[in-house]
């Protein structure tokens, strides 16, 4: 049976903060590719990338990342510009809102600098046709006065690495995703990555672990990073409420228990999109804008965090028709009436 929900002490639900990086995020992130753990095959072909453009002196080609929430993408751009010695400047497309504010950032980049850009399919057309000259030519065009006046004056830029990360690669339009030298897919982490990163972060939050509660919260972090160092820090949370320092079985089966999670790392929400599927839906197939609505959430949020989940479990199936439960999922579905 599942257990109640109870958050008298803990309000925080580590897969609810998904989209939400904190600040004190930095701190935990690694600063190199040893410390980075799993992407083993991205990580070698962007080291080869790194040395051949500091044997040729050059910069490096422009790369776009692309991934769940909390995958990594963001800290691999700030490992990249650790090895090249390079200095990274951070925005995201919907913070370029015109195209002078990404014509002053591009104007501000010196020889080497990395511009960070995160969820890069939310550029808006007219920035991110600035965009293509910028990374091709290392130039744009800015247009001075209005009407029959007004003028073009072509601004040289310095030579810079554009590193985009997207969640949505679908969206972002062929002309700019040309542009990238190389496109990379963030992979899913296997439990034990997961586990290793959970390792090295409880030594920076100075708690003490064992196997088991790792492997336990490692199970629940839906193979993202992000999510598995919020457990962690509200692990740390209760254990200084317990007064004690050590992350055993037991502990960890408490935190689920306060965040409402259940033995295999559901949340309400999961629970809710899987009884609709079933109940109301007679096990669909169901279109993500219908269970978006009935269960209050927006798709965006569906796709990112709730179905990569529930798919690696063996639960659900999207079909072409939308969304079904498997045979695993309708016995699950019918212990939750
Ligand atoms: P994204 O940009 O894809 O949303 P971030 O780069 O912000 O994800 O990563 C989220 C958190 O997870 C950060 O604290 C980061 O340090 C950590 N993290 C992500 N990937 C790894 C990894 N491969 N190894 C260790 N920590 C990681």
């Amino acid at each position: 049976m599942l257990e109640e929900v109870n958050n008298e002490n803990i309000s925080l639900d580590p897969i609810a903060e998904l989209n939400t990086p904190s600040i004190a995020e930095f701190s935990f992130r690694p600063l190199n590719f040893n410390d980075y753990i799993g992407q083993e095959k991205l990580k070698e072909q962007l080291k080869i990338m790194i040395s051949s453009a500091k044997t040729r002196e050059a910069c490096l080609d422009h790369l776009l990342f692309f991934g769940l929430p909390g995958m990594g993408k963001t800290t691999l751009a700030q490992i990249i510009a650790n090895d090249m010695g390079s200095n990274l400047v951070v925005t995201s497309g919907q913070a370029l809102e015109k195209t002078g504010d990404v014509a002053s950032i591009l104007a501000s980049l010196k020889n080497g600098d990395i511009l960070f850009i995160d969820e890069i399919h939310r550029l808006r057309p007219k920035v991110e046709e600035m965009l293509y000259t910028a990374m091709e030519d290392f130039a744009i065009d800015i247009v001075l006065g209005k009407g029959p006046t007004a003028k073009v004056m072509r601004l040289d830029l310095a030579k810079f690495t554009l590193v985009g990360a997207t969640t949505r690669l679908h969206k972002i339009a062929n002309p700019l995703k040309d542009r990238f030298g190389m496109v990379f897919h963030l992979q899913e982490y296997l439990e034990s990555e997961i586990v290793q990163i959970l390792a090295n972060n409880s030594v920076k939050l100075e708690i003490e672990c064992t196997n088991d509660a790792l492997q336990k919260l490692s199970i629940c972090s839906r193979g993202t990073p992000r999510i598995a160092i919020h457990f962690l820090k509200r692990a740390r949370d209760l254990l200084l409420h317990n007064n004690t320092n050590l992350l055993d079985n037991d502990q960890v089966d408490q935190l689920l228990n306060k965040i409402g999670l259940d033995f295999i790392g559901l949340n309400h929400q999961d629970r809710k999109f899987l009884e609709k599927i079933y109940f109301d839906f007679n096990n669909g197939p169901v279109g993500l804008s219908t269970l978006a609505a009935a269960i209050n959430d927006e798709p965006e949020n569906i796709e990112d965090t709730i179905e990569p989940f529930l798919i690696r479990l063996g639960l659900l199936q999207r079909t072409h028709r939308g969304r079904q439960l498997t045979a695993k999922g309708i016995e699950l579905a019918k212990t939750m009436v």
